[in-house]
């Protein structure tokens, strides 16, 4: 009998292979102290592994950057801060002169009490940093031992699924893409570094399948599918043929989507769908556009500040954004402004923890209060409307004084690029993520200021719902399709075309058949998905009709349930599509054919 286990799919694709358990850990310290006059030389002892360790970070963060790009090498950035944090380095001498301690236990007593602190707080992006600080735990404790480097990448004799507890950035940055063809983990979130550098390599991951090291054993066969986050050990016959089934969909799909590229996202009924790209990294942006994108939906900017030790400067910051609208020179480039606070902390704001993150400073507050941080950011894009069609976009909007406060904001801004005579297009537009129900049932007053709307609908469900989007628990009770969240969304489409702007949807749920389907029918004629996804949607609204949507949409909204919201669209796409090709991935609860 196989075992399915399933975690968060972090990065795409599907692979078979053999299990190669990694198992890497801290070395034992041996509980000792020294005689009073040795003191000093397990300071230096402790220094020069400090060096050490800051030079073998260096050469990995040249080596990452050379791989897979600048943005990437920072990854490396917070560890380095850390060798230069006085909680870090002057307490653990401390310790030893204190306490007489060897300089590998001064070192480890304080790494634990640092662990300690920081588990307290249940924030994802402190988890992030205590990641961080293991892999600055391990390394440098073996420098202190002058034991070899622990967190050399494992080299499997033939191609294999990776099975670890967690890994860390430093020991990615190192893997062999022929020798690692999956990577499966108890731990890790979407936001860890290491996900974010094992994404920029293309190898498929799942993490967070909490107990994977325990079941799996070594040479153990496997299929790991990083795109709907499963992974199968020792899979039956059934198994096997589902997978070759799922390859070589995917292979015809490449090949489809390649053909797609080329053709106008236009529904059956002749309405044209202006299909966008969601980017993480504005390294994304040339395969976005190789894969038919119509501009930038979503560039989330967080990639820019989060890990860094310093603010990004304006000039940097433009040079992003002035290279992703010259990617796309005839269309729009919409940037968000940085969604800072919830999951995602840069360790130069010092953020206090908060309870409940997500309820607390977060996104456009955090701007707002940050100007330091805000204007260059504002800055940066304006001058980049002098090489695009570059339209700003504020995250989690509550209430019209906001928007008051950044319309306020750019024009100083505006006027100080005036006088210094540095080129701006002052036609920008400036638009707001509703993601939440106020901005949604409040979308009259907001669609006063905004030159357009785009419907943050992993936010808007989690708000509207109560179902913080990073707990697996809820998992089941994460439904877009609930009848709350669409007649939040029919609202902010009906305000919006009353308005006369723009309405886009830019949350994971365009990417999904019926939310496609469910957006054509609330007439909203701009989606924006994750690039990999855009062949894919394209195709589907290619198959679809408006009329057949809005029919559809009419009886959902009278709906009573999720499940009877998603059984109104499936009715109504009926033939048009075979939707059983994506049911699996989405988890669409699909009626019986007919015979
Ligand atoms: C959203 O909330 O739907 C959104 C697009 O933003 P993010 O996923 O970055 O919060
Ligand atoms: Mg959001």
């Amino acid at each position: 009998m196989s075992i399915v286990r399933d975690g968060f799919g972090v990065s795409e694709g599907i692979v078979e292979g053999t299990i190669h358990l990694l198992n890497w850990g801290v070395p034992e310290v041996a509980h000792s102290r020294v005689e009073e006059g040795q003191v000093e030389e397990e300071v230096g002892r402790f220094q020069q592994a400090v060096e050490e360790t800051r030079a073998d970070l260096e050469r990995l963060r040249s080596q990452a950057s050379e791989r897979l790009g600048a943005l990437e090498g920072r990854i490396f950035d917070p560890q380095l801060l850390m060798l230069e944090d006085a909680e870090v380095v002057d307490r653990t001498i401390e310790y030893i002169r204190e306490n007489r301690l060897t300089a590998a236990q001064a070192f480890e007593w304080r790494i634990l009490e640092l662990q300690a602190q920081w588990n307290r707080t249940f924030n994802p992006m402190v988890l992030d940093r205590l990641n961080d600080l293991e892999d600055l735990h391990v390394r440098l404790l073996h420098r202190i031992l002058g034991l070899p480097d622990p967190l050399t990448p494992p080299t499997p004799d033939a191609p294999a699924i990776l099975v670890a507890h967690n890994l860390t950035p430093s020991m990615v940055v190192q893997f062999d893409t022929g020798l690692i063809r999956g990577i499966a983990t108890d731990r890790g979130t979407r936001t860890s570094h290491w996900v974010i550098l094992v994404r920029s390599l293309g190898i498929p991951a799942v993490v967070g399948l909490d107990t994977i090291t325990q079941l799996a054993r070594q040479g153990q066969e496997a299929i790991l599918d990083g795109r709907i986050g499963r992974i199968i050990l020792e899979p039956d016959q059934q198994d096997r043929r589902i997978f070759r089934g799922r390859v070589l969909q995917l292979k015809e799909w490449e090949e489809e989507v390649r053909r797609l590229a080329t053709l106008e996202p236009v529904t059956k009924d002749g309405q044209p769908i202006a299909l966008r790209a969601n980017l993480d990294l504005p390294s994304e942006a040339g395969a976005a556009r190789d894969h038919g994108a119509q501009g930038v939906g979503l560039l989330r900017t967080e990639f820019l500040v989060v890990g860094r030790k310093t603010l990004p400067d304006e000039e940097e910051q433009y040079r992003e954004y002035r290279a992703v609208a010259e990617t796309f020179p005839t269309y729009a480039v919409v940037v968000r402004t940085f969604d800072l606070g919830g999951d995602k902390f840069p360790m130069f704001l010092h953020m206090p923890p908060e309870e409940n993150p997500f309820l607390g400073w977060r996104a456009i507050r955090v701007c707002l209060d940050e100007p330091e941080l805000f204007r260059p950011q504002l800055r940066a894009l304006l001058r980049a409307t002098a090489h695009g069609d570059v339209r700003i976009m504020l995250p989690m909007v509550n209430n019209v004084d906001e928007v008051l406060q950044v319309r306020a904001m750019l024009k100083e801004e505006e006027d100080r690029l005036s006088e210094q005579g540095i080129p701006f297009n002052s036609g920008y537009k400036l638009g707001l993520l509703i993601e939440t129900p106020a901005a949604a049932l409040d979308a009259v007053a907001l669609a006063r200021h905004a030159d357009f709307f785009s419907i943050g609908t992993n936010d808007l469900v989690q708000y509207t719902l109560a179902v913080d989007r990073t707990n697996s628990r809820l998992a089941g009770l994460y439904n877009p399709f609930h009848p709350a969240v669409l007649r939040l969304i029919h609202q902010v489409a009906r305000v919006a075309r009353a308005a006369g702007i723009e309405v886009s949807v830019c949350g994971e749920v365009a990417a999904n058949p019926l939310g496609a389907f469910l957006f054509l029918g609330l007439d909203i004629h701009s989606l924006s998905v994750a690039w990999p996804a855009l062949g894919e949607i394209k195709k589907v609204i290619r198959e679809l009709r408006v009329e057949d949507a809005r029919k559809a949409v009419a009886r959902a909204l009278a709906a009573g349930s999720a499940q009877e919201v998603v059984d109104c669209l499936v009715e109504g796409i009926g033939n048009s599509l075979d939707l059983s090709a994506f049911a699996g991935r989405w988890n669409l609860r699909l009626p019986p054919r007919p015979r």
